[in-house]
């Protein structure tokens, strides 16, 4: 039954009511972690539906999945049967979009391009823009029109500065690339945003109807919106300014995406009428926690203050220990968790291990499965980004969307069909010159004459296949996959070699067709291919998080944001960790890497562990390593600290430098010479992402050219 109005508003403190019990105007709740913030938007949308608001006409907009979930979930048992929209920006504008699609170019079936196959759209951009690009790589290039789409500049409103060479690209290869993905009825994850910033603003009526529609807007964590998610809001939010966000400016860590932590702080210009709401009291944590918290973001030059305070217990001080290697850090860690377990005084599930990058989970999986305690690696959208499930999907938005080209070049030759590559550039060049699909490219084939008659039959096989699948197409998802697995062959195809690795392919595959079952079951009614594939696309790393399975989780302290555990630990804490080497360049860079680990230290509830290591495994040996330089910036009279040479924990900058010296270190050019080792270079980039979802492929592989490998041995001194 819906709770009573008395029962939502218990378990609130008085501001947390005021702002729960605010319904028109704009509202602006600025408070730090732990306050609240999360409970008050899931109360308010209760309470609005409570007081007979139509839950159609809210919108709660918030930064992962996962959060939509859970309050999806807990708004399911506040107010049963409510219709109230929660999710993250990407899927709020592709719901949109594909009711507007026609009045942005595009058709309703359009497809999402993930990173990679974007990435092939842009080198085909660049390949026909035909300019020298020789000094900038296609990450670099697709970095910055990533960064222009985030900023909401679209190709119309690019002016190139006279004189910048890499502008001078961008007028090209920007407009070259948005054709493209035009002409293969696609967008990658940033025109989600865009294409609905440019909707909305190129059809006012149409704005304002949809102003109206969405008459109660909420947005959870805006401290970290872009300035295309900010103008989606501005433009939502009009004439009807039933707006209310929550934030902490302490929290921004997206700027490197390009988040706008002038959102918030302008929000108060923005709004003139906004009501702002302060929390300040927190509820997860303990006071020793909070103190360390505190005492390490007070550094931060670029903030306005504010304390935290709370009424928990003081709780068991902060511990802090150096770990001789990276081995006995994993171990350590491994066994404190299994004797907690064995004691009976925590479960698995009550531990999170955080981290930097994705790369140093590692070795913690080894110990913790040495030790038999269940975890979850939060790893990125991993799944999803698998060979076989890639081109199964592939085959999917071929059929869903016809003039998918990225989908037809990836299955044209899957399993093979003898249609190599000189054949697919002789199609590419027939689709451009015609400004046809390569699916259109493909049929017409007996008509183009660089296209032997051999291998045009073999096309139109090809061809003739799709034209089968697709008439097989249904309201149903898992037979789709069933009969693409069927008719090409795929499955025997992959296990023909019989080897080890071919059969954890196929069980993948048989993974994709479970998912899809599950699917189809949880969408009787709004099912179907195209939401099928919408939601594969936006899968994000945390979707994979099961809040309430027994599992110790690891994850990044990007995926961490707005989760909360009884007992953290923040590992790798070491210069070029954490500072990140490649955010040390400047002093806004290195306090969002404050901020980074303020996040994570928020995280925890009642116990909450530091340690670093004293060398790290690099390139082939062991280097030592730099303690992180937010060490020396906590509390640490009042913490526990432990290790082979713990005063180094609590070593002065000077110390520090002498230590540097000693070691030398110093020398940049001294590790360029030396051989690199073999990591998981895919984790290394998904590390430096923070395994996050919109994170462009450019981010993605730039992080591969350089040398993510080395991020254990500090470049630069700290100062
Ligand atoms: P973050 O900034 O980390 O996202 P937040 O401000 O969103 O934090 P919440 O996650 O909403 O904070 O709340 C933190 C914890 O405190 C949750 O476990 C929540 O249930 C609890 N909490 C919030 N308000 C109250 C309250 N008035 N009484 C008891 N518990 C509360
Ligand atoms: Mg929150």
């Amino acid at each position: 039954a819906v709770e009573t109005q008395q029962e939502l508003l218990d378990g609130l403190n008085e501001p947390q009511r005021t702002a729960v019990q605010h319904i028109d105007g704009p509202m602006l709740i600025l408070a730090g972690p732990g306050s609240g913030k999360t409970r008050v938007i899931t109360h308010r949308i209760a309470h609005m539906i409570a007081q007979g608001i139509p839950s159609w006409q809210i919108v709660a907009l918030t930064f992962t999945n996962k959060a939509a979930d859970e309050m999806r979930n807990r708004l399911k048992k506040l107010s049963p049967g409510n219709l109230s929209w929660t999710g993250t920006f990407h899927r709020f504008c592709s719901r949109l979009l594909r009711h507007y699609a026609t009045l942005v170019g595009l058709q309703e079936n359009y497809s999402i391009y993930d990173m990679k196959d974007s990435k092939k759209v842009l080198k085909q951009a660049i390949a026909n823009a035909e300019i020298d690009v020789k000094h900038f790589s296609a990450d670099k290039i697709g970095n910055e029109v990533s960064n222009l789409k985030n900023h909401g500049v679209s190709v119309e409103q690019f002016i190139p500065r006279p004189g910048n060479v890499m502008d001078k690209i961008l007028s090209k290869v920007y407009p070259e690339y948005q054709k493209l993905l035009q002409m293969a009825n696609g967008v990658d994850f940033d025109d989600l945003l865009l294409h609905c910033v440019d909707l909305l603003r190129n059809n006012p009526e149409l704005r304002e109807s949809l102003d109206l529609k969405y008459t109660y807007m909420m947005v959870d964590e805006y401290q970290d919106t872009n300035r295309a998610q900010y103008q989606l809001i501005r433009l939502l939010n009009h004439n009807v300014q039933n707006l209310a966000v929550t934030g902490d400016p302490d929290q921004s860590i997206y700027g490197w995406r390009g988040a706008n932590l002038n959102n918030i702080l302008d929000f108060e210009k923005d709004y003139p009428k906004v009501q702002v709401v302060r929390l300040e009291e927190n509820y997860r944590s303990t006071k020793s926690i909070l103190r360390v918290a505190d005492q390490l973001i007070e550094n931060n030059v670029r903030r306005k203050k504010k304390s935290l305070i709370t009424q928990n217990e003081e709780g068991n001080a902060v511990k802090l220990v150096a770990f001789p290697s990276p081995q006995d850090e994993a171990a350590d860690v491994a066994d404190s968790i299994a004797l907690a377990i064995q004691k009976g005084k925590r479960r698995a599930k009550d531990f999170a291990i955080l981290y930097r990058t994705n790369w140093l989970s590692r070795s913690f999986e080894h110990t913790l499965r040495q030790c038999g305690v269940p975890y979850q690696v939060l790893n990125g959208h991993e799944f999803y980004q698998r060979k076989e499930i890639k081109d199964i999907i592939a085959y999917l938005h071929l059929l869903n969307n016809p003039d998918d080209s990225v989908a037809f070049e990836r299955v044209v030759n899957v399993p093979s069909r003898k249609i190599g590559k000189v054949t697919l550039t002789r199609l590419q060049r027939h689709a451009r010159e015609n400004s046809v699909s390569m699916l259109a490219a493909a049929r017409d084939c007996e008509q183009n004459d660089t296209i032997k008659k051999a291998v045009g039959n073999r096309i139109l096989s090809f061809v003739e296949l799709i034209d089968r699948l697709s008439k097989q197409v249904g309201d149903e998802v898992e037979p789709v996959i069933r009969n693409v697995l069927a008719e090409t062959g795929y499955r025997d195809w992959l296990t023909e070699d019989g080897s080890e690795e071919a059969y954890e392919r196929a069980g993948n595959v048989d993974e994709l067709v479970v998912a899809a079952q599950e699917f189809d079951n949880e969408h009787p009614e709004d099912g179907g291919l195209g939401r099928y594939l919408e939601q594969a696309a936006l899968v994000s790393d945390t979707d994979v998080w099961e809040s309430d399975a027994d599992y110790v989780t690891m994850m990044t302290m990007h995926a961490a944001k707005g989760l909360e555990f009884p007992c953290v630990y923040i590992v790798g804490l070491e210069d070029g960790i954490l500072p990140h080497e490649r955010s040390t360049g400047n002093d806004d860079e290195v306090e969002e890497e404050r901020r980074l680990l303020f996040v994570g230290i928020t995280r925890a509830e009642k116990e909450l562990q530091f340690s670093r290591c004293l060398n790290r495994f690099r390139r082939g040996s062991y280097w030592p390593a730099i303690p992180s330089r937010f060490l020396m910036e906590l509390p640490r009279d009042e913490m526990e600290i432990f290790g082979a040479q713990h005063q180094q924990a609590g070593m002065t900058a000077e110390d520090l430098q002498r230590t540097i010296d000693a070691m030398d270190i110093s020398n940049e050019t001294h590790y360029e010479d030396l051989p690199a080792i073999d990591i998981n270079l895919s984790d290394a980039a998904n590390a430096a992402t923070g395994g996050t979802l919109f994170a462009t492929e450019a981010e993605d592989e730039s992080d591969r050219d350089s040398s993510d490998a080395d991020v254990q041995v500090p470049k630069t001194k700290p100062s």
